[in-house]
């Protein structure tokens, strides 16, 4: 109550596929400094509102706001623009390069410079100490002259992530950020999007629920697209309906 207004906020998000109300009426607010988590069973329509959050789907009905800007509209590059950025929006990390060139590729892109590859690499050279506060950020500085392709899967993404901070995001979307990874991976990566969140609204659609628990401020639960709860872990964690929908069916 009383809390800061909302970085990101739905009303009433709703998405049909032909006949099929995949999301149903979601509400959902996403505030600076914060990690919310989305979860539920498979087939809850998390995917679903991550897309219609980004605006790569267009919602049947409801309305999406973005720092007071009505953006149900909007087209996705606009929104992109205005701070809103996925996981992975930069993702084709370029396996032959070194990290360090390619966080410097990703902040000359998010200057909206033109990646021109006629160009000797040195064109980058001004981006360096950017590059490697991002890489610092993300714990990777004391490799940034390693090729990508050479580094293990956890830390891969971690690159990832430095080059999504590149467009210093305002709210930040990450779909299953932890998936495919093993223990020592996932608890890197739960520090880091904790890290991350101190400067942005973040939002995570996630499976492991020991990472929601521990790094979720907020948690939405969706069943069959609609929310099912919401709150912080212990909360949501209690509900009834919530433990019916992850041990039943
Ligand atoms: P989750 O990410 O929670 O597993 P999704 O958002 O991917 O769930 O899917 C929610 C429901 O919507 C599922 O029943 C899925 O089959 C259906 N669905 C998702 N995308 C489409 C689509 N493009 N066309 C038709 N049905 C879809
Ligand atoms: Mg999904």
């Amino acid at each position: 109550a009383g809390a800061s207004r909302a970085v990101l906020s739905a009303r009433g998000l709703t998405k049909r596929f032909g006949p099929f109300l995949a999301v149903n009426n979601v509400d959902i607010d996403i505030h600076h400094g914060r990690v919310h988590a989305l979860i539920g069973p498979n087939g809850a329509g998390k995917s679903t509102v991550f897309n219609l959050l980004t605006k790569f789907y267009t919602p049947t009905a409801g309305r999406i706001v973005l720092d007071e800007t009505d953006i149900t509209a909007m087209d996705p590059a606009r929104v992109a623009r205005m701070g809103m950025v996925r996981s992975f929006q930069i993702s084709a990390t370029f396996g032959d390069m070194s990290l360090l060139d390619n966080v410097c590729i990703a902040l000359q892109r998010a200057n909206n410079l033109a990646v021109q590859f006629w160009r000797p690499l040195s064109s980058l050279d001004r981006l360096r100490p950017r590059a490697m506060e991002l890489l610092d950020r993300v714990g990777l500085a004391d490799m940034s002259q390693r090729r990508a392709a050479d580094l293990s899967y956890g830390r891969k993404r971690a690159l990832e992530i430095a080059t999504t901070l590149a467009l210093e995001p305002r709210v930040l979307l990450l779909d299953e950020p932890l998936a495919g990874m093993g223990h020592e991976d996932v608890e890197n990566m739960a520090s880091l999007i904790s890290t991350v969140a101190r400067d942005c609204a973040l939002l995570m659609v996630e499976h492991n629920l020991k990472v929601v628990a521990d790094i979720g401020h907020e948690i939405t639960v969706l069943q069959r697209g609609e929310v099912l709860a919401r709150g912080d872990y212990a909360t949501v964690s209690t509900d009834p309906r919530v433990r019916e929908a992850y041990m039943g069916s």
